[in-house]
C-alpha cells in the first residue's frame, strides 16, 4: 500500500498553498526523508548486481509500483467494458517519474478547474479572472465533447479560399489548389514542418531582435507516418475501411519518396534576404501566396525596415517544387490534411481520461498555465535554495574550466567563464508578476464554453500572430524573454531545459514537486536528482552546440578556437564513440557525462574532501551516502517498460542513459567495488572539461 499512500501525500503536498487543510489524518505523517528512503527501496531490485546492470538494480521493481491505480480513476474505469478497461488501465499508468508529475499536477489543475478557479480564492485582480475564465471555458468546452471528432477542424478550415479538401468536399478544385498557399495558411494555424519549415527566432548575430528563418523540415519531421497511423486519421474523419486502405497507401508511397528529399545537400549554405526577395531567388515557386497567408502583413506596414529573412536549404527547396509537379494535386493535398489532422490531435485531448481535457489546456494555453501553475503549487521558499545549487554547480565548473585540461589560451577561457557567469537560471516559464503580460497575450481570444475547436483553432493562431509580433518589437521588446518557444512542445512541458540564445536555465515551476523537488530533502537528495538536472542544463551551454554561443546567445562563440585543441577532439571523439551504441545525439552524452561528475564533485567534494568516511544513510543504513546519491540518481530514470516499439525503444534510451553515465564514472565503480570486466565498468572513461 505504499504507493496509494505515497499518491495520496503526493496530491496533498501538491496543494499546500491553497488548502492546507484538505488532508486530514489520523497518525502524524512520515518526514519526507522517510516517505522518500521507503520509495527508493520499494524501487530497487536487490536481487539484480550493481556491476552488472545498475538500471535494473535501481528501477527493477519501478513498473510494480506503479500498478495501483488511484480510486477515483479506478471507479471511472469500472464503468467501461472490461476490454476498454484494462486498456484504459495500461495507458493511464504514468510511464516515467515526468509522466508521475504530469499526472498528479494535472488533477490537481482539474480540482481547481471543477470549482472554478477565481471561486477557489479571493482574487479581485481583474485581469487574473479575466484568464482564469478563459481557461475555465476552454476546459469546459473540452469536457462537453462527445465525441472528440477530428473532422470538425477540417470543416472549420479548408486549404485555401479557393479549394475544399478533396476528401470532404464538392469545393475541391485541383486548378485552384496551391500548395505553398495551403503550407502559409496552416502554418498561421501552428502547422509547421510539413513540406517547409518557417520560424521566428532570435537572430544569430543579435540574439535580442529576432527574424525569419525559412528552412527545409527537420529529418524527424519528415520520417513516414506509417499506413497504420494513415488509417487511423481517415477512419476518424469518417472515411471507410476500403477507402482508407487505398489512400493510405497512395500517401505512404508519397511520403517514403518525400523523405529521400532530405539528403539533397545545402551547397549554397545560409542566405540573409527579405521576404520580397524570396520569388527573385526562386521564381518558380509560389511566394506570395504563402507569404500572404502568413501573419506579417498586418504588422510589415508598421515597420520601418521589413523584417530580415534566413533561407537554408534552397536546393532542397527547388527540388521539392519540381517533385510536387510530378505528384497529383490530389496526394499533395490528402497528405498535408493528415499531417494538419496528426498535429491538431497531438494538441487536443487523448480520448482517455477526463485529465486529458486539463493536458490539452496545458498545450493551448501554456502561459496561463504557467502563470496559474506557478501561483497555486509553487512554492517560493525553495528558489532561494535552487538558486543556490546553481550557484554552487557554476562555481564547480569555473574551477574546471580553469583547470584548462584543454589546455585552451587564456582570453579563450576568459570568454568560457564570462559565459558562465551571465548564465542565468529562471524559474517558471513566466514570472508571476507578469499576469498583465498574460492578460494582454490572450486579449484577443475570446473561448467559447461550446465551442472546443473554434477555441483551439484561435488559440493556436494566436500564438503564431504573437510569434510573428516579435519581429516588429526587436529590442524595445520587454515581455517575456522565451515566448518566441511558446510554439514548442517545451513551454507546456514540466521538462528543465537549456535556450542557447538566452543563456538561460529554465526550470518550469511544475518540476519543483515531489517526487523531484521538496524544501525539507536532504541536500544529497536535491543533489542527485535536481542537482544533476541542472548541472546537465550548464553542461548545454558548454558542449558541442553550445560552444557556438557567446554569453550574450549570440552564435559567436570561441568554437573554433576549441576545437583546436586536440585534448578536445580527442574527448568529442571518446564520447562519440558511446553515442554510436545509444540513441541520443552527441550533446545530450555531453551533457550527461560531465554533469555526473560535476554534481559530483560540487557535493561531495565541498563537503567530504579529505577523508571518505562520512557516516552511513540514517534511514537505509545499508548505503553508504554516496550510494545512495548514485541509486537517487538512477531513480530520476526508472520507467515502465512497455508493449508498444516505439515508447520501448524510449525506455530503453533512459535505461542506457543511467548505464553509459554511470559505467562512465570512475567514483561510481570504487563505490560499488565494480571489478574492471563488470559491465557498469567503461572500458575507456571520457572526460571533456
Ligand atoms: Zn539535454
Amino acid at each position: 500500500m505504499l504507493k496509494l499512500s505515497l499518491i495520496a501525500w503526493l496530491l496533498c503536498s501538491l496543494t499546500w498553498r491553497t488548502t492546507p487543510t484538505s488532508c486530514h489524518r489520523t497518525q502524524p505523517p512520515p518526514s519526507v526523508e522517510e516517505l522518500l528512503a521507503n520509495r527508493l527501496h520499494s524501487y530497487m531490485d536487490l536481487t539484480a548486481r550493481p556491476c552488472e546492470n545498475f538500471y535494473q538494480y535501481a528501477c527493477g521493481n519501478w513498473p510494480l509500483q506503479q500498478m495501483e491505480q488511484p480510486p477515483e480513476t479506478q471507479q471511472m474505469a469500472e464503468q467501461q467494458q472490461q476490454l476498454h478497461q484494462r486498456e484504459q488501465k495500461e495507458q493511464l499508468q504514468p510511464s516515467d517519474t515526468l509522466a508521475v508529475l504530469d499526472y498528479a499536477l494535472n488533477r490537481q489543475l482539474e480540482q481547481l478547474l471543477r470549482r472554478g478557479v477565481s471561486n477557489d480564492s479571493s482574487t479581485e485582480d481583474e485581469q487574473l479572472l479575466s484568464i482564469h475564465e478563459k481557461m475555465h471555458n476552454y476546459y469546459r468546452a473540452c469536457k462537453r465533447l462527445k465525441p472528440y471528432n477530428l473532422k470538425k477542424y477540417l470543416q472549420l478550415l479548408p486549404p485555401s479560399n479557393c479549394t475544399g479538401w478533396p476528401l470532404l468536399s464538392r469545393k475541391w478544385s485541383p486548378e485552384t489548389f496551391s500548395w505553398l498557399a495551403t503550407i502559409g495558411r496552416l502554418r498561421s494555424y501552428g502547422l509547421n514542418g510539413v513540406l517547409l519549415k518557417e520560424e521566428v527566432l532570435p537572430r544569430w548575430d543579435d540574439a535580442s531582435s529576432y527574424a525569419i528563418n525559412l528552412d527545409k523540415p527537420s529529418q524527424q519531421e519528415t520520417i513516414p507516418m506509417g499506413e497504420g497511423a494513415i488509417i487511423e486519421l481517415l477512419l476518424d474523419i469518417g472515411q471507410t475501411k476500403r477507402e482508407a486502405n487505398v489512400l493510405a497507401r497512395q500517401v505512404d508511397f508519397f511520403e517514403r519518396q518525400l523523405h529521400r528529399l532530405q539528403d539533397i545537400e545545402d551547397d549554397m549554405g545560409n542566405m540573409e534576404t527579405e521576404l520580397c526577395y524570396l520569388a527573385e531567388i526562386m521564381p518558380q515557386l509560389q511566394w506570395t501566396a504563402f507569404i500572404q497567408e502568413l501573419p506579417i502583413n498586418a504588422t510589415a506596414s508598421e515597420l520601418e525596415r521589413p523584417p530580415a529573412l534566413l533561407i537554408q536549404n534552397v536546393p532542397y527547396m527547388r527540388a521539392l517544387d519540381k517533385f510536387l509537379r510530378r505528384h497529383k494535386p490530389e496526394t499533395v493535398c490528402n497528405y498535408i490534411m493528415l499531417k494538419l489532422l496528426a498535429f491538431l490531435k497531438q494538441q487536443g485531448p487523448a480520448e482517455i481520461s477526463r485529465v486529458e481535457c486539463v493536458a490539452s489546456l496545458r498545450r493551448a494555453m501554456p502561459l496561463a498555465a504557467s502563470l496559474l501553475i506557478g501561483q497555486r503549487f509553487h512554492d517560493p521558499n525553495s528558489e532561494p535554495l535552487v538558486s543556490e545549487i546553481f550557484g554552487r554547480l557554476k562555481r564547480r565548473f569555473g574551477q574546471l574550466i580553469n583547470e584548462n585540461r584543454l589546455q585552451l589560451k587564456q582570453p579563450i577561457l576568459r570568454v568560457l567563464q564570462e559565459k558562465l557567469d551571465a548564465m542565468r537560471l529562471q524559474l517558471g516559464f513566466l514570472q508571476l508578476n507578469e499576469t498583465s503580460y498574460v492578460d494582454d497575450y490572450y486579449e484577443p481570444v475570446q473561448m467559447g464554453a461550446q465551442s472546443f475547436y473554434e477555441n483551439q483553432l484561435a488559440l493556436l493562431r494566436l500564438r503564431v500572430e504573437r510569434n510573428h509580433q516579435l519581429l516588429t518589437m526587436g529590442n524595445q521588446y520587454n515581455g517575456n524573454n522565451v515566448s518566441y518557444l511558446t510554439e514548442r512542445e517545451l513551454s507546456s512541458s514540466l521538462s528543465p531545459f537549456f535556450a542557447l540564445p538566452r543563456n538561460l536555465v529554465l526550470v518550469p515551476y511544475g518540476f519543483l514537486q515531489l517526487p523531484i523537488w521538496h524544501r525539507n530533502m536532504s541536500e544529497l537528495q536535491q543533489h542527485a536528482v535536481l542537482g544533476f538536472i541542472l548541472a546537465h542544463e550548464i553542461i548545454h551551454g558548454f558542449d558541442n552546440h553550445g560552444i557556438h554561443y557567446d554569453s550574450v546567445g549570440n552564435l559567436m562563440g570561441p568554437s573554433e578556437e576549441i576545437w583546436a585543441s586536440p585534448r578536445y577532439n580527442q574527448s568529442i571523439n571518446c564520447i562519440e564513440q558511446h553515442v554510436a551504441t545509444g540513441s541520443k545525439s552527441l550533446s545530450e552524452k555531453i551533457a550527461d557525462f560531465e554533469a555526473m561528475r560535476l554534481v559530483y564533485e560540487t557535493y561531495f567534494g565541498e563537503k567530504f574532501s579529505i577523508d571518505r568516511k562520512e557516516p552511513r544513510d540514517p534511514l537505509l543504513p545499508q548505503f553508504s551516502q554516496r550510494q545512495r546519491f548514485f541509486i537517487s540518481f538512477a531513480q530520476f530514470f526508472c520507467g515502465k517498460q512497455q508493449s508498444l516499439n516505439a515508447q520501448h525503444l524510449e525506455h530503453a534510451v533512459d535505461e542506457l542513459r543511467v548505464l553509459q553515465t554511470l559505467a562512465n564514472f570512475e567514483e561510481f565503480s570504487r563505490e560499488f567495488g565494480c571489478e574492471k570486466r563488470t559491465k557498469m565498468q567503461a572500458k575507456k572513461k571520457c572526460r571533456v572539461w
